[in-house]
């Protein structure tokens, strides 16, 4: 099966034997009865396994093409379930242009829990062995980057990992299966915040993981049993729905990206703006290599490169939303360092590129001369 079927009908054979229904039922039910003591139908308790559930993380291992799915109830439960695997005195080596809730998670939530962190560039790849020693057990990486779109050579990282035994996990959010596959290029787990561009419609909160291999997933389905961040079945429902439309609305975006990236490009108010697909991105060969497409995100700063003027131009918007999030079909525009980012501290924020007059926008689905022309009255 390629990707645009696997999107509508990976792992969703025979999804209601009853009725034949096309799409599942949504199983609103936190139990199922059982014929004698532990006679049942595959279903005992609806936090270690409902069969709406089941459906996405069929689906979501499919599109991911990997073994086994796993969904939560958001994606930052199935971060912290990946980060349940580990013990006090374990490392961790993570980019350091991440989501801000990642970073929140990681230091304020694990690293109090004994659990070291370092925070590093990773477009050098090379300079990942500088952190790694006898404790380090995972590289966690987010490509491309939130918000500066730097982009990690995803396959370079992995042979890293193998040679030294470390897990890979890659938050592949913003990219989705769409345009990369981590799997394929060597990492050992895919995590998601499906309210991004999964769900796509701006009308859910969850997360899922995908891997290969039997004892992890075994693991990380024990962890999720135990700890109980799952994703509901109305919420798998709604992202299971989203995901038999990624294909058409990923192309959709790629398609409006270029365009108001070279728009914003061509506006003399403005200073950087930042989209792999520009061919003079630094890190452009490898967004070709490893991407079939470079999305709909992108990051910019005002010529001013005051806080002031960003304010002005997300404030003036009208199609684009001023609103935190991103990958629904509408257009979003986000302030990172007020905003999505104001959980890491200032002079860490302006070593990564995130400074006051940086402007995120999710581009989304709808006709590109709208939205650039609306940016264009709101830059001024
Ligand atoms: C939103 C987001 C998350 C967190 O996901 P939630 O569903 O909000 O918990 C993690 N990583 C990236 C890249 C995100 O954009």
């Amino acid at each position: 099966m390629k990707f645009n079927t696997k999107t509508i009908h990976g792992g969703q054979e025979n999804i209601d034997p009853a009725y034949g229904s096309v799409m599942p039922p949504i199983y609103q039910t936190s139990t199922y009865s059982q014929s004698t003591p532990g006679g049942h139908k595959g279903f005992e308790y609806s936090r270690s396994g409902n069969p709406t559930r089941s459906a996405l993380e069929k689906s979501l291992a499919s599109i991911e093409n990997g073994n086994f799915g796993l969904a939560f109830g958001s994606g930052l439960a199935a971060i912290d379930a990946i980060l349940k695997l580990f013990k006090s005195g374990d490392e961790i080596i993570s980019t350091n242009d991440l989501y801000g809730g990642s970073y929140r998670l990681f230091t304020r939530i694990f690293e109090g829990l004994g659990i070291k962190f370092h925070f590093i560039g990773m477009q050098d790849s090379g300079g990942i062995e500088d952190y790694i020693n006898e404790n380090t057990k995972l590289i966690w990486v987010e490509t491309p980057t939130n918000p500066i779109m730097r982009i990690i050579d995803i396959e370079a990282v992995s042979k890293i990992a193998r040679k030294h035994d470390l897990l890979l996990a890659v938050d592949n959010t913003f990219a989705t299966p769409y345009l990369q596959q981590p799997l394929a290029l060597g990492a050992d787990i895919v995590m998601h915040s499906a309210t991004k561009y999964l769900g796509g419609h701006s009308d859910v909160v969850a997360g899922g993981l995908v891997v290969n291999d039997k004892v992890l997933a075994e693991k990380l389905y024990f962890i999720q049993k135990a700890s109980g961040a799952i994703c509901g079945p109305q919420d798998s429902f709604l992202v299971l729905r989203g995901i038999k439309t990624l294909h058409l609305r990923m192309q959709r975006h790629c398609e409006n990206g270029e365009a108001v990236a070279n728009f914003l490009r061509s506006n003399p108010k403005l200073d950087k703006v930042y989209w792999p697909g520009f061919e003079d991105h630094p890190n452009h060969d490898i967004a070709k290599k490893q991407m079939s497409g470079f999305g709909g995100m992108i990051s910019f700063t005002t010529k001013e490169n005051t806080l002031e003027s960003a304010t002005t131009i997300v404030e003036n918007l009208k199609v684009f939303t001023l609103a935190e999030s991103l990958g629904g079909v509408e257009s979003l525009a986000g302030h990172p360092a007020s905003m999505t980012h104001a959980s890491i501290p200032k002079e860490k924020r302006a070593k990564t590129g995130v400074v006051d007059s940086l402007i995120r926008l999710s581009v989304g689905v709808e006709d590109a001369e709208d939205l650039i022309a609306d940016l264009k009255q709101a830059i001024g």
